[in-house]
């Protein structure tokens, strides 16, 4: 364990932001990292409580009371392997996973959690900066070939345990770079993308074969696939994104938050992005329709075009600033968050429903109609509550219901849940004999770390099935 009375000694201390007025003119990380010697002392606040349900918290159930005392003894080498063990790329998890694993940490019952996050952070940081992350390549390969359709933190995840139990993978992926929503869609200033590269680089030493621009169902046949693959993984995440079907939706100027947010990873990996497809906020009213992480991700880049003002839109009723008591310790908390985007400035409006798009004469956007709305699951119209709001870009981030059927899944003939995703069974097995899922194609809109858990469970069920 850490210090014995390490939690009644040290405050919780996390990982800082930079400046809002320096970070808002550029596209680095937010983050400043904690000093070595503050990291550690965070160490030292975990208690040893006995049963740590930080575990049950985080999906990759990460070994984290174990290396948090490591973290605070220096022992930063035995801390890597301890964190690789259930986490490939702990360097995205602690940039952007939520911390389930803090919401359900003991020490949170009646005292600030442990800063776990902020200690995988540094036991990441630190063990590339020695260079003590190198290919881990099999002793043996097996000769069984395995095709992971995808290449979000899922298909990744997949791969590398694959690679590592001796298959050969090839990552199919039809975007012309590797990451999924990793590369195109979270924001360079939420991670920056040379993180991915690196990662790449250890995962083609080690095996795995990646292919770009590879749309299977359009470019590759399922057929072909199947015939030079003994087992396939799909892994193409929930790509379908929810519309809003109100009047004056045709607009120009009303983009999905999937087509803004990719254009800027374009820019800032150096790409030209012609300026006829380019969807710019500079100098305009934007409003964003979602509140969630989407949301924000299209705040925190507008922000950085220079936007006029942003709004935000949520309809759900503004969160209690606390934990609400509908969700107790352990769960996750409903409760106010503060991105960082929201630090950067933009207005939230909780409670509100668009019901119309109006146009000007040349059929742009130029204002919405909204009305408040009383609570979930009705959200009855309040009369008398009606507003107009100028908006010349609006932006839906409303999530998504699903992944894409055509193509792929079509081609395939897998079964479906009752949600639209694609079903599979405990060994992460379609209906389809050797095509397996994971990730958002399997569990619906989720999360970066459940991605990579439900991609190392995947690449067990077909080790097992490649040996029969
Ligand atoms: C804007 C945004 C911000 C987010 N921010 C966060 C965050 O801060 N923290 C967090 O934990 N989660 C976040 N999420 C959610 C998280 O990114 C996803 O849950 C996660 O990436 C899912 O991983 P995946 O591997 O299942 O799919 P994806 O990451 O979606 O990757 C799927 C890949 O499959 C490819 N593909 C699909 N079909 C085919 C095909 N037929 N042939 C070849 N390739 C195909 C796609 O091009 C894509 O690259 C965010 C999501 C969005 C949209
Ligand atoms: S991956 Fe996420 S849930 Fe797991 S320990 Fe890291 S921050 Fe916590």
């Amino acid at each position: 364990m850490g210090k014995v009375t390490g939690f009644l000694e040290f405050q919780r201390e996390t990982i800082g932001r930079r400046p809002v007025a320096e970070r808002m003119n550029d596209w680095f990380e937010v983050y400043q990292p904690l000093p070595e010697d503050k990291t550690k002392l965070q160490g030292a606040r975990c208690m040893d409580c006995g049963v740590p349900f930080c575990h049950t918290g985080c999906p990759l159930t990460n070994l984290i009371p174990d290396w948090n005392d490591l973290a605070y003894r220096g022992r930063w080498k035995e801390a890597i392997r301890a964190l690789h063990a259930t986490n490939n790329f702990p360097e995205f998890t602690s940039r952007i996973c939520p911390a389930p694993c803090e919401a359900a940490c003991v020490l949170g019952i009646n005292e600030p959690p442990v800063s776990i996050k902020t200690i995988e952070r540094a036991i990441i940081d630190h063990a590339w900066q020695e260079g003590w992350i190198k290919p881990e390549t099999p002793t043996e390969r097996t000769g069984k070939r395995v095709a992971v359709v995808g290449s979000g933190p899922a298909g990744l995840a997949a791969a590398q345990q694959l690679a590592r139990a001796g298959h050969l993978v090839t990552v199919f992926e039809k975007a012309d770079r590797i990451g999924g929503l990793l590369r195109y869609g979270i924001p360079d200033f939420k991670m920056e993308k040379h993180h991915i590269d690196r990662r790449m680089e250890q995962m083609k030493a080690e095996g795995v074969t990646f292919k770009t621009n590879a749309h299977i169902g359009v470019d590759i046949s399922v057929k072909d696939l199947r015939k030079e693959f003994h087992a396939v993984l799909l892994a193409g995440g929930a790509e379908a994104p929810r519309d809003l079907k109100v009047p004056g939706r045709q607009l120009k100027g009303i983009h999905f938050a999937m087509e803004y947010l990719p254009l800027n990873n374009k820019r800032n990996a150096g790409d030209t992005v012609p300026e006829e497809n380019w969807i710019s906020a500079e100098g305009k009213n934007v409003i964003i329709i979602g509140g969630g992480d989407t949301g924000a991700d299209c705040l925190g880049t507008s922000h950085r075009h220079k936007a006029k003002s942003i709004r935000q839109f949520e309809i759900m009723p503004m969160p209690p600033a606390e934990r609400a008591g509908s969700t107790p310790w352990p769960l996750w908390p409903l409760m106010m968050r503060e991105e960082s985007s929201h630090e950067e400035g933009g207005q939230r409006h909780w409670a509100i429903l668009t019901t119309e798009f109006v146009g000007d004469a040349d059929g742009n956007v130029r204002a919405l109609k909204a009305v408040k709305v009383g609570p979930a699951p009705k959200f009855e119209p309040i009369p008398g509550s009606e507003e107009e709001f100028a908006a010349d870009l609006v932006l839906l981030a409303m999530g998504f219901v699903g992944p894409v059927k055509n193509g792929l899944i079509e081609q395939l003939g897998v079964e479906l849940d009752n949600r639209g995703n694609v079903k599979a069974d405990e060994n992460y097995m379609t209906s389809v004999p050797g095509v397996f899922t994971a990730g958002d194609m399997r569990r619906g809109q989720s999360l970066v770390v459940w991605a990579m858990a439900e991609g190392r469970k995947a690449a067990e069920g077909i080790g097992e099935y490649l040996k029969e």
